[in-house]
C-alpha cells in the first residue's frame, strides 16, 4: 500500500503541479482546495502526510493545521507547511500551529521529496508504535509526547568552529551536543549511544560523505539517524548521501527553525523506534516463548485460550482442556541431573505438540506441567486423545546421552460446562490430574462433573 498524501492549495495549478510530482513517485494523492475541505478530508480519510499551503482565503493553512493537530482523530498526521520564500515569521507561525516542517515556494523538488520521505518514515514508526502499545489514537498522544520530549544526545561532525557553534547553540537549549572535528573520533563516539549525528559536507579536513558511509557501514552506529549539512550547489553530493542511507538534509545558510524541525523529526523517529523495540522485546518475553521447549508459556496460553473460550457463549460447541504432568520428575532430576531433566522436558513437549491437532493450543504451563486446550472437542474425545498421547510417551523411550529412559505422565481432562468460567475448568482438570497421581500415575482421568452452584 502506498502512502497517502493530501495536497491543500486554493490554486488548481499549484495542486496539479504537486500531484504530478508526487504521483511520479507512486504516492497516492488526495486534494483539497481550502482549509475547511482539508479538515473534512483529514477526518474521513486515512492520511500519511499533508502538504498545506499557508495562504488561502477563508481558513488559512495555519488555522487548518492547528485544528488538525488538535483533533484527537488526526493529530498524528505529519504536516508540511508550504510558505512564501523568505517569510521567516510565517515559518515560525507554521511551527507554532503544530506543523512538523515547512517548504518554501517556489517549491524545490529535491527539498520537497526530502521532507516527504523523512516525515513518511516518521509516520510509519508512529503507526507501528500506536498499534503495538494497544492504545487508541486519542489516549496515546500523551505517551508519544512523553517519548519525544526526551533530551537527545547529538553528535555534530564539523571542523569549522564558527559554523559548529552556530548550529549547536540553538540545539543546546533542548539537547546535549557533542562537537567533533576528527572523523575517526566521531565514528568512535557514534557507537556510544548517540541519538542523532549531524555531518557537515563542507568540512575542509574530511569528506563528509565518507563519514556517513562509515557510520552506516558500522553495525553499532547503523541505526543512528544522520542529518547532512551542505550548500545548495551540493545537490549531487546530497543525492549520494541519500544513496548511502542518510535520513535528511539541510541547506546553508541554516535557519534555526528549520534546523530545530529537522532534528526534532529525526529524534522523534529514533525515540519511537527505540520504544517500539523495547516494547517488542518485552512482549516477546511476556507473551510467547518458553526458551527451553519453544512452547508458549502460561501467559501465552491464557491469552490464546480466552478468545476461544469467549466464543463458546455465542456458539453452541464443545471445549476441553487437559493438563499433563510428568511423573516423579523430581526423582528424575535427582538421579539423572538437571540437564537430563531439561532434555526430557524438551522431548516431552515435542511429543505433545506433534501429536495434537493444529487447532489445539499447547503450552508449558509450569515447571513440568503442560496445558492443552482443545476447541470443538467433547470430554470423551479429549480423553481418548489424552490417553493416546500418554501411552505414546510412556511406550517410546526417550534417548538422552545414549541412554533410553522411560518417562510417564499423568493427565487430567475436563470439558467446559455451560456458564462455567475458564478458571473453574482448569481447576477441575487439575483435580482430575491429582486423582490420576493418587491412583498410581501414568493414566488419564476425566474430571468430575461440575458441582451445582
Ligand atoms: P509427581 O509425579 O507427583 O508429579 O511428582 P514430581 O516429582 O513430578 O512433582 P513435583 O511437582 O514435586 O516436582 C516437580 C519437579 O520438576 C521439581 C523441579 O525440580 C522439576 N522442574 C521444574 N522445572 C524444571 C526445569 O525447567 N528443568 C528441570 N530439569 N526440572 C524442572
Ligand atoms: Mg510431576
Ligand atoms: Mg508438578
Amino acid at each position: 500500500m502506498s502512502a497517502r498524501i493530501l495536497v491543500v492549495d486554493d490554486l488548481a495549478p499549484n495542486i496539479h503541479l504537486l500531484q504530478v510530482k508526487l504521483q511520479a513517485e507512486y504516492y497516492d494523492v488526495l486534494t483539497a482546495r481550502s482549509g475547511y475541505e482539508a479538515l473534512e478530508v483529514a477526518q474521513s480519510e486515512r492520511l500519511d502526510l499533508i502538504l498545506m499551503d499557508a495562504m488561502m482565503p477563508g481558513m488559512n493553512g495555519f488555522e487548518a493545521c492547528r485544528r488538525i493537530k488538535n483533533n484527537p482523530d488526526t493529530w498524528h498526521v505529519p504536516i508540511v507547511m508550504v510558505t512564501a520564500l523568505e517569510e521567516t515569521k510565517d515559518r515560525i507561525r507554521g511551527l507554532e500551529a503544530g506543523a512538523d516542517d515547512f517548504i518554501t515556494k517556489p517549491i524545490d523538488d529535491f527539498n520537497m521529496m526530502a521532507r516527504v520521505r523523512s516525515l513518511l518514515r516518521l509516520k510509519m514508526v508512529t503507526d507501528q508504535l500506536l498499534s503495538h502499545t494497544g492504545h487508541t489514537l486519542s489516549n496515546s498522544r500523551s505517551l508519544l509526547e512523553t517519548i519525544e520530549k526526551q533530551r537527545g544526545r547529538i553528535l555534530l561532525v564539523d571542523d569549522h568552529k564558527r559554523n559548529a557553534e552556530k548550529i549547536s547553540t540553538p540545539l543546546r537549549e533542548k539537547h546535549q551536543i557533542v562537537i567533533e572535528s576528527d572523523p575517526v573520533k566521531a565514528l568512535r563516539l557514534a557507537k556510544t549511544g548517540v541519538d542523532a549525528v549531524i555531518v557537515s559536507l563542507v568540512a575542509d579536513s574530511f569528506d563528509g560523505l565518507r563519514v556517513c558511509a562509515s557510520l552506516k557501514f558500522n553495525e553499532e552506529s547503523r541505526d543512528v539517524p544522520i542529518l547532512v549539512i551542505g550548500d545548495p550547489e551540493d545537490e549531487t553530493r546530497f543525492v549520494r548521501a541519500y544513496d548511502i542511507g542518510i535520513n535528511d538534509t539541510i541547506m546553508r545558510p541554516i535557519e534555526v527553525q528549520e534546523l530545530n524541525a529537522r532534528v526534532q523529526t529525526l529524534l522523534r523517529r529514533k525515540f519511537y523506534a527505540d520504544s517500539l523495540r523495547e516494547n517488542f522485546n518485552e512482549n516477546l518475553e511476556m507473551v510467547v516463548a518458553d526458551p527451553l521447549t519453544g512452547l508458549g508459556n502460561r501467559r501465552y496460553f491464557d491469552r490464546a485460550v480466552e478468545p476461544l473460550f469467549d466464543a463458546l457463549e455465542t456458539r453452541d460447541t464443545a471445549f476441553s482442556v487437559m493438563v499433563f504432568d510428568i511423573d516423579h520428575f523430581k526423582r528424575v532430576n535427582d538421579i539423572l541431573g538437571h540437564d537430563m531433566g531439561d532434555q526430557i522436558l524438551k522431548e516431552t513437549a515435542a511429543r505433545l505438540v506433534t501429536n495434537m491437532r493444529a487447532v489445539d493450543v499447547v503450552a508449558r504451563y509450569g515447571g513440568e506441567e503442560f496445558m492443552i486446550a482443545m476447541p470443538e472437542t467433547k470430554l470423551g474425545e479429549a480423553l481418548v486423545a489424552a490417553d493416546r498421547v500418554r501411552a505414546l510417551i510412556a511406550g517410546t523411550p526417550i534417548f538422552v546421552d545414549g541412554e533410553a529412559l522411560q518417562v510417564t505422565t499423568s493427565v487430567g481432562v475436563a470439558e467446559a460446562e455451560p456458564g462455567e468460567s475458564l478458571r473453574d475448568v482448569f481447576k477441575r482438570a487439575d483435580d482430575a490430574l491429582y486423582k490420576a497421581k493418587q491412583s498410581g500415575r501414568n493414566k488419564a482421568l476425566p474430571a468430575a462433573v461440575r458441582q451445582a452452584a
